[in-house]
């Protein structure tokens, strides 16, 4: 069982983590205000020296906070990921109300040469068929678990097999009722029609392909 995206640790010895601020080093876009812009980029080459098997992430743009994404966050969100491809390492994405920019920056950027994870992809499927052609990955959320997500769940139905994920995104703001990952993986089994134990497989391949081969530093199992 992988955990595709959290800030925090389930301590559940079953479940893999790629755990942001771990195994995975970068400035949050909602972050990028304040954020020391050099320093920080500099402190993340030397992160990404010192940890052959660390990605970048998560990234991204964000408007759920700001109206119109600043040419500080574009910028910030622009050097990190020349730095992954740089480094060829995976990437984990937010692209809250951004997803279109976030994909085009990709595209610019890395044009299909490191996988990336869309976290908290929650977009309409337009975006899905680009993102795929590029390398892009999935992680559905325990958004899938409420009722009331016709659209998310649409959306979870939708998204290729080979090219999904589930994910937490636990925090220590939420940790004390965040669902399992493996509440999450049940749903969206059902939600698609599928075995969990073969959901389980096919999400924990797809972790392996997206990280290449790597295993990140201080996995559990
Ligand atoms: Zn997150």
């Amino acid at each position: 069982m992988t955990d595709a995206h959290c800030h925090v640790s389930a301590e559940d010895p079953s479940v893999r983590e790629f755990l942001i601020g771990r195994d995975f080093f970068g400035v949050h876009p909602q972050d990028s205000g304040c954020a020391d812009v050099a320093e920080e980029l500099a402190a993340l080459e030397a992160r990404l020296e010192g940890s052959p098997c660390a990605g970048v992430g998560e990234i991204g743009l964000d408007r759920l906070l700001v109206r119109e994404v600043s040419p500080a966050m574009q910028g910030l969100f622009e050097a990190q990921l020349a730095l992954a491809v740089r480094f060829g390492r995976p990437v984990v994405l937010h692209g809250a109300k951004c997803w279109g920019r976030v994909v085009e920056a990709v595209r610019r950027l890395a044009g299909g040469g490191i996988p990336f994870l869309c976290h908290g992809f929650s977009r309409s499927g337009g975006l899905v068929p680009e993102i795929v052609e590029l390398g892009g990955y999935f992680s559905v959320g325990p958004a899938i678990l409420n009722d009331h997500a016709v659209n998310y769940r649409e959306l979870a139905k939708r998204l290729p097999c080979e090219r999904l994920m589930v994910e937490t995104d636990r925090t220590a703001d939420n940790a004390a009722d965040c669902p399992s990952v493996r509440a999450v993986l049940e749903k969206l089994a059902e939600v698609r029609g599928v075995p969990a134990d073969e959901l389980e497989r096919a999400t924990d391949a797809n972790a392996d392909e997206f990280l290449g081969g790597h295993r990140p530093a201080g996995s559990k199992t």
